[in-house]
């Protein structure tokens, strides 16, 4: 089984839109996890669905509050208003400090796990598998559980025979990216021509000649900046790349370009 993984320098280079091209081609053979929870496939079937909980949240139970506003005095991020018929919680200021829990002399006010959001695993019109995720509750610092998304994909792609996994990441080099690096064999840097983007080819570059990964270079919309275009080709030269215009970009025409990608 191979891992393709699809990253970007920034948002909007059109991951989706390959993800979506090589969907048109690769439907039968592969799983597709989205790891941006930014899309709800909500035209697809869903197969299953799971919960995933992310940090806790003070509950209280007013029954047993003597009003004495330890609580709101203690509490640090304002989450807690006092008022004359008990404790009300604001749960976006709540960061599950548990500062309140301690003071409160009665043991009204409890810590809840926080729903955050959910994984599903859904089939389109296409019968092509998709893994993704959800967020339904922004706390102040929501997480993004990919790893699970990317296990669940593989133990899905075992089950349902399955050869290839593609996996769509959120834009940028980071910790999140660097979680989902580990497992696959294959980097498809999804770029447009600007000026910054050597840098992020650079990391790319270093990483994928320390661990021996394939990688397969597409511009996106590369005829915006042909200087820049060219000496990416130059710079890269061993690496397999596709340069996508503009104008197929815009017509949705992209998936001839992924014929035999793999
Ligand atoms: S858990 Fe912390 S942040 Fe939340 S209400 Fe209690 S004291 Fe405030
Ligand atoms: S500390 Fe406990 S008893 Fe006092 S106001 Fe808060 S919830 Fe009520």
């Amino acid at each position: 089984m191979i891992e393709v993984l699809l990253i970007s320098d920034k948002g909007g280079t059109g991951k989706s839109s390959v993800l979506k091209a090589l969907q048109e081609i690769y439907y039968k053979e592969a799983i597709f996890a989205d790891c941006t929870f930014s899309i709800n496939y909500n035209k697809h079937t869903v197969i299953s669905e799971e919960f995933f909980v992310d940090g806790v949240e003070a509950i209280v139970n007013n029954e047993n509050c003597l009003l004495c506003g330890d609580c709101e005095q203690i509490c640090e991020f304002n989450a807690l208003l006092y008022n004359p018929n008990g404790i009300i919680i604001n749960a976006q200021k709540c960061t599950g400090c548990s500062h309140c829990v301690f003071i409160c002399p009665t043991g009204a006010i409890s810590l809840k796990k926080i729903n955050a959001g959910k994984i599903l695993l859904t089939r389109n019109n296409q019968d092509a598998i998709y893994i993704y995720g959800i967020i339904q509750h922004y706390s102040h610092n929501s997480k993004r559980p990919v790893l699970k998304i990317r296990n669940k994909a593989f133990q899905f792609a075992i089950e349902l025979n399955k050869s290839i996994i593609f996996i769509e990441t959120l834009p940028g080099w980071d910790r999140l990216t660097h979680s989902l690096l580990f497992y696959s064999r294959m980097l498809v840097p999804i770029v447009e021509p600007h000026q910054f983007v050597f840098d992020f080819l650079e990391k790319v570059k270093e990483y994928s000649l320390a661990n021996r990964i394939e990688v397969k270079l597409i511009i996106n919309k590369s005829d915006i900046n042909y200087e820049i275009t060219s000496q990416i080709i130059k710079n890269y030269n061993f690496w397999e790349i596709i340069c996508i215009p503009w104008n197929e970009n815009q017509n949705s025409k992209i998936s001839n370009y992924f014929v035999n990608f793999i």
